[in-house]
């Protein structure tokens, strides 16, 4: 088994940014499971499938082979044989992603990939299920947060900045439709695991929360 620090949160918490310094930081690997999801959700937008119709959404989960390798230490997400990494981090996939998640055959597609990846290496894993399901017993678990607000400013600075147009008010509903879904939903819903650390980074840099989550780390 390797060291395990699990970080869940909602959408727009900044789990991708701090899990990506503090591995830097530990020499541990960055595994981004929302990217798996949202590789699902490649593939189901492609073959031009509703996200209600749960039946074929089911279908073509099986259909879809999702992997991960990792090149100079940067995580590269393959479906079904190629490299879709550039495609995942649109709302449209984003969406999706959240509208499909909730499906437990989905979740079961993705399970054994994120849990072996944990047993192999020693990693920072994000996601909103983390600590509870996939690795309850996790080294070191976080509960990363911060308000819809703070959120959607981070979000809309994130694409702004990748030059993808982008509207402040859709992204903040989007936010809280997202939180809405991922905490509410039956199968692993979003929440704060027993054990796992609160951090509301709303009024924190980057380098605090990154300090404070190494400081965990033994
Ligand atoms: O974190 P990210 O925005 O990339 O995740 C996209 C969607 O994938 C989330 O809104 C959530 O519904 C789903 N997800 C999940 N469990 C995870 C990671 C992501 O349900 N461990």
């Amino acid at each position: 088994m390797g060291y395990n620090v699990a970080i869940d949160g909602p959408a727009g918490a900044g789990k991708s940014t701090i899990a990506k310094l503090v591995a830097k930081e530990k020499g541990y690997i960055y595994v981004d499971t929302g990217a798996m999801y949202r590789a699902l959700a490649v593939y189901f937008l492609e073959k031009g499938i509703d996200a209600k119709d749960t039946g074929q959404i089911i279908a073509a989960a099986q259909e879809a082979d999702v992997s991960i390798r990792y090149v100079d230490g940067v995580q590269q997400v393959y479906l079904n044989g190629g490299n879709i990494t550039s495609k995942l981090r649109t709302e449209e996939v984003g969406n999706m992603a959240s509208m499909t998640s909730p499906i437990p055959e989905v979740r079961e597609r993705l399970l054994e990939l994120q849990r072996s990846l944990a047993r192999e290496k020693d990693v920072v894993m994000d996601g909103r299920d983390i600590g509870t399901n996939i690795l309850p017993d996790a080294d070191v678990k976080i509960y990363l947060t911060a308000s819809v607000e703070t959120r959607a400013k981070r979000r809309y600075r994130e694409l702004a900045e990748k030059g993808i147009e982008c509207n402040y008010e859709e992204i903040a509903k989007d936010i809280q439709e997202r939180d809405m879904r991922d905490m509410n939903r039956e199968t692993a819903p979003l929440r704060q695991a027993e054990g796992a650390v609160l951090v509301d980074s709303s009024d924190m840099t980057v380098s605090e929360v990154v300090d404070a989550v190494v400081k965990m780390c033994q």
